[in-house]
């Protein structure tokens, strides 16, 4: 049985103490057999954590970390640096660094490596653009970002990864991918992964759809077979929006 996943991503949002009551918002609303996964910025790492410490059903991630594991690189946040505040979690690859810090597959693939072992796991974030959706490219451009930056893991590395399907067009757009669309390309993916590793590998992937999931949405989104559950921004900002999309299940 796959999880069922309500990851938010806050992105570059809120201050200190709006990051705190959100927080606060989330933990303390239980949610039946639904993991929710709080996707915050770095600063708020720690006082995020203490606020969920002790709550099983709600996890805390980073939104990136550096590809090597300490040296010469200002500014930047290692695996060993969020492992020892006690994240659990890494979101890698998201559209957005892709786009403006110009992360490749290439990269990606050392950044997966390097958090499996640290024992963080990735939620790893694929997706293709509108002009790749329009050419009709869209299910092998994806499958290709798989390839290039998962498929050398051994299969139980592999199985520790969550997969978020977020189309470009779709993120913070208002425009999200229709429920038979987000299938189409969960279903695709299952099938990829059922092709280089095996059915039971591939059943027990956890692929999270991202893009504009709203509380009037969810609902369908989740119910797709292959769909596990969303990653979410704007919404995500929001207590009771995001309480409600993680009622969805
Ligand atoms: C995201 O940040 O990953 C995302 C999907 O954003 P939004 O929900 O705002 O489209």
């Amino acid at each position: 049985m796959r999880k069922n996943i309500a990851a938010g991503n806050w992105k570059m949002n809120l201050s200190f103490d709006e990051g705190k009551a959100l927080a606060e918002g989330v933990q303390s609303t239980f949610v039946d057999n639904v993991l929710t996964i709080l996707g915050v910025p770095y600063p708020y790492l720690v006082s995020a954590n203490k606020i969920c410490e002790g709550n099983d059903s709600v996890a805390i991630a980073a939104q990136n970390m550096h590809h090597m594991e300490k040296g010469a690189y200002t500014g930047e946040v290692s695996p060993s640096m969020l492992t020892s505040i006690g994240i659990h979690y890494v979101i890698l690859g998201h559209s957005e660094r892709r786009e403006y810090q110009k992360e490749d597959n290439q990269l990606l693939k050392q950044k997966v490596d390097l958090a499996l072992a640290h024992h963080l796991t990735p939620i790893f974030c694929c997706g293709e653009s509108l002009d790749i959706r329009k050419s009709g490219n869209h299910i092998s451009h994806v499958s290709n970002q798989l390839s290039e930056s998962l498929f050398h893991l051994a299969a139980a590395d592999f199985a520790k990864l969550i997969i978020a399907y977020e189309p470009i067009w779709a993120i913070g757009t208002g425009e999200t991918a229709s429920p038979a669309q987000a299938q189409e390309m969960h279903a695709a993916l299952r099938a990829h992964i059922a092709g280089h590793y095996d059915d039971q590998i591939a059943q027990g992937c956890s692929i999270l759809y991202g893009g504009s999931v709203k509380p009037a949405n969810a609902k369908e989104l989740f119910g797709q077979t292959d769909v596990d559950g969303g990653l979410v921004g704007g919404a995500s900002l929001k207590t009771d929006d995001f309480n409600q999309i993680r009622k969805s299940f």
